[in-house]
């Protein structure tokens, strides 16, 4: 059955609460996790020598990769997570499809599964029945090393699924956000295509179509997949934890700008439905103040911005 004609049901039944998990991957399910995360990987490795080496990128490659980067991470960030996943807004229709097709473009996977799994990550946190702790096989340095892996991309290739109607309930309730879910190869695809059509016609060259496809698309796939998934690895290990949360995660600051404001990560776990991250003074949060643009314009409402109050409350007594 697929999740388009999955009906949609209440995550509760008489008999209790869905398990968490339902059924494993198909094979070609698994196939395709291995090359949406092994192909932009070996572009992001094969990068260094063709820029350096040959001098293969030219302006119009990295002005479409930024481009790009920028649109389908604030579809992750603002999207995925903090609108879908956690509902820090409310969003017109236009804006919510949006949301969904821009997150489809970081080739991270459909958005309902993407939200069920994240959503199960902040049920357990840092317990087993999380995805992607870095936790969950001791303390020691080989443990440690091994976590790191988990939870930064070997999680991933695990076969069990998430149960996406104990966990997505309201998605799959939703026909715009169904279809924009069942229809994740075309936009997987898109995501590649459209940078090497638009380096093509920049440059007027299929060298600059075959640049283009490369760094605009491939490499600038991986950097944002490394940068996601350090939020799962790194803002689970290291980092600053001046608020309470009940689990591992930490502010990362490195991290804050090319993640739009996601590695303030221990505040996230603390306030998950805050629309903002970056609470303190000197916090960049790109993705917050997208959604202040978004609501200026009309297009977000019922905007969960952090008051004193709440911070106060969450803050960890020193
Ligand atoms: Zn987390
Ligand atoms: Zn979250």
């Amino acid at each position: 059955m697929t999740v388009a004609d999955s009906p949609a049901r209440p995550a509760e039944s008489a008999d209790g609460p869905r398990p968490i998990l339902d059924g494993t991957r198909a094979l070609s399910q698994q196939i395709g996790v291995y090359v949406f995360v092994m192909v932009p990987l070996i572009a992001l490795v094969a990068a260094i020598p063709l820029a350096v080496g040959w001098g293969l990128i030219g302006w119009a490659d990295v002005a479409i990769a930024l481009v790009f980067y920028v649109v389908s991470g604030l579809g992750i960030t603002v999207g995925y997570h903090r609108y879908f996943t956690h509902g820090s807004f409310k969003a017109k229709r236009p804006l919510r499809i949006a949301l969904a097709l821009a997150g489809s473009l970081a080739m991270q996977g459909p958005v309902i599964t993407w939200v069920a799994d994240h959503r199960r990550h902040h049920a357990f946190s840092d317990k087993e029945g999380d995805p992607h702790s870095p936790w969950l096989y001791g303390t020691g340095p080989v443990a440690l090393a091994k976590g790191f892996w988990h939870s930064h991309t070997g999680w991933l290739f695990d076969r069990d699924q998430t149960n996406r109607e104990r966990f997505t309930p309201d998605l799959l309730a939703d026909a715009d956000i169904r279809r924009v879910d069942s229809l994740f190869g075309l936009w997987s695809v898109l995501t590649l295509v459209v940078p090497a059509g638009l380096g093509g016609l920049f440059t007027w060259s299929w060298q600059g179509a075959l640049t283009a496809l490369f760094w605009a698309g491939l490499v600038r796939v991986a950097l944002l997949h490394h940068v996601t998934w350090s939020i799962n690895s790194i803002c689970h290990m290291w980092g600053a934890r001046p608020f309470a949360a009940r689990d591992r995660s930490a502010n990362v600051w490195p991290l804050a700008i090319a993640s739009f404001g996601e590695s303030w990560h221990n505040l996230h776990h603390a306030d998950p439905t805050c629309a903002r991250h970056g609470v303190k003074r000197g916090q960049v949060d790109i993705s917050a103040r997208v959604i202040r643009a978004f609501e200026k314009l009309g297009w977000a409402s019922a905007v969960r911005w952090p008051t004193e109050r709440r911070l106060q409350r969450i803050t960890r007594a020193s």
